[in-house]
């Protein structure tokens, strides 16, 4: 049964309003190739206009309405869209599985995600209140100091596609617990889901300009707002390549940035393991999301003494992986989100095998698929480290294995690449583990397992990989002004200058 597709304009204001310039974008359903919808597209004129309405909405009623009321007020919006969220969930998941390709079971599981992120950030905005006036001890007893936590202002988030609804609500969610207004940016290829939350806040009745969601193209809406001199603060998650050029594009006003990035992550596999339990990490940890996950442990580093017997389970395991239409019952891996990255993911295959790597499995159109853009997951094997395969990030379900001799060397080739986001290691020696993991140049370490994620721990990465962190009470930080109120308690004058003389 086809799935109706809302037609929606761009968010501003707490209204939906046609863009300037009337463009709209075709949504694509990846699985089958087919027209299935438009989104609106903004450019500039639309960046300002939303940029504004946010500004208003900070300042409405000397900003007792938003920015500076209690993080407990605005609580209670974040709580009315978890629940709306709740209430939508197969909806939304519907929704998101067409749009992306992501497996429906999976798209569902995202939904809990989102609202149990909106549950998290409202109990942070709560604690918010408690925090206020914190008071610092100075080394004077004549001055006393204390603190307030303001909003940074007007934030531009600009978010990516593979977790269409998620990633925005890791952005959204502690923004506006913070008491920022926000203008979110979502991926042309993938923003039905963000605007549904539009349509959420209409119905919970969030205050008009606290989010204005313009979906558009990058080069047009996302550069805009990330040069716009009256937003105080970009959030970004994308590539690396996107995200240099956010950087640079907010450092023209010295706008703040946070930047999550791309990956190229490993996952290194000890001789000590359950061979069968590790294998599917191995699997989840590069598969999941159909191979789209900015964290994918996607370079496999197995100990040398069981490589051969890991690599023959691994392959059949792979083969075993149902590939069909996202809303398939049992789906584990959909199309490729777009026409684009699928020739991306083809062709990095391709130069695998002209560099003299072997490809023992996949990394082609699955035989029972002919449209959409399907491609069966591949292992890569005879991989050395100079080539693109094991250098540069892929966003497909393609994964590279090398072998390891010691724990020294596992280590070293974990860290040989420019990213730093995530890596895994898998072992039942846990000495063992909370070693390589102090040793792993990333911002987060998976031990016994791979990918799974908590809204209460924080996330981002280091090197290409990006620098802040989202999540936990550090995404909050992130759209925070702490500011000092240092006061002078002595009845005496200060004494510093000569008075002069009567
Ligand atoms: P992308 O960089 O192509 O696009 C990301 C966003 O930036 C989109 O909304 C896009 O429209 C916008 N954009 C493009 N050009 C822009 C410009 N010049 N100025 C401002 N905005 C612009 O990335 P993508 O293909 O959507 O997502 C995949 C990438 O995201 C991968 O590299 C992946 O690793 C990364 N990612 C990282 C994380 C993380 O948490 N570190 C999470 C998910 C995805």
């Amino acid at each position: 049964m086809a799935i109706p597709i809302p037609s929606r304009q761009l968010f501003i204001d707490g209204e939906w309003r046609e863009p300037v310039k009337k463009n709209r974008i075709p949504v694509i359903n990846p699985a089958t190739e087919l027209i299935i919808g438009d989104i609106p597209a903004a450019t500039a004129e639309d960046v300002d206009i939303a940029v504004e309405a946010a500004r208003k909405a900070l300042k409405r009623n000397g900003g007792k309405d938003w920015a500076s009321a209690s993080g407990a007020h605005r609580a209670k919006y974040l709580r009315a869209i978890a629940s709306k969220i709740v209430e939508k969930k197969s909806e939304l998941a519907k929704l998101e599985a067409i749009d992306c390709g992501k497996p429906l079971e999976e798209a569902a599981w995202d939904m809990d995600d989102v609202a149990g992120c909106f549950e998290y950030n409202a109990d942070l905005a709560e604690a918010l209140d408690k925090k206020q006036n914190a008071s610092v001890t100075l080394p004077m007893d004549t001055f006393k100091c204390h603190l307030i936590r303001e909003p940074i202002g007007v934030v531009g988030l600009i978010s990516p596609w593979n977790y269409p609804l998620l990633m925005a609500t890791w952005k959204v969610a502690p923004a506006l617990a913070a008491g920022c207004a926000a203008v979110l940016k979502p991926s042309e290829l993938a923003s039905l889901t963000c605007l549904e939350l539009g349509e959420i806040c209409k119905e919970v009745g969030l205050p008009p300009g606290v989010l204005n969601i313009l979906p558009g193209l990058g080069p047009e809406a996302g550069a805009s707002l990330a040069s716009h001199p009256d937003v105080d603060k970009i959030a970004f998650t994308g590539s690396s390549v996107t995200g240099s050029k956010v950087m640079t594009a907010a450092a023209q006003n010295l706008k703040p940035v946070t930047l999550e990035l791309g990956g190229k992550s490993p996952i290194v596999i000890f001789n000590d393991v359950d061979i069968d339990k590790a294998v599917e990490w191995t699997l989840f940890g590069c598969f999941w999301t159909n191979g789209q996950i900015c964290s994918a442990t996607s370079r496999l580093l197995v100990h040398e003494s069981i490589a051969d017997e890991f690599v023959d389970k691994l392959v059949k395991w792979t083969k075993n992986i149902k590939i069909s239409d996202p809303l398939e019952e049992g789906c584990r891996l959909g199309p490729i989100v777009s026409g684009g990255q699928y020739e991306k993911v083809l062709k990095f295959v391709s130069t695998a095998k002209s560099e003299g790597a072997t490809v023992l499995c996949g990394g082609e159109r699955p035989p029972h698929l002919e449209k959409g853009f399907y491609i069966e997951p591949a292992i890569i094997t005879n991989v050395s480290t100079s080539m693109q395969i094991w250098k540069e990030e892929v966003f497909g379900p393609v994964l590279c294995v090398k072998t390891f001799a010691t724990e020294e060397e596992a280590i070293e080739l974990g860290n040989d690449t420019h990213y730093g986001l995530a890596a895994a290691v898998i072992s039942d020696d846990l000495e063992r583990c909370d070693r390589v993991s102090k040793a792993l140049d990333v911002g987060c370490v998976w031990v016994n397992c791979s990918q799974p994620c908590f809204c209460q721990a924080p996330w981002g990465g280091k090197k290409r990989s990006g620098f802040g962190r989202e999540l936990g009470e550090w995404g909050l930080e992130n759209y925070q002004n702490v500011k000092q109120v240092t006061r002078y308690l002595s009845d005496e004058a200060w004494g510093w200058y000569k008075p002069p003389s009567q």
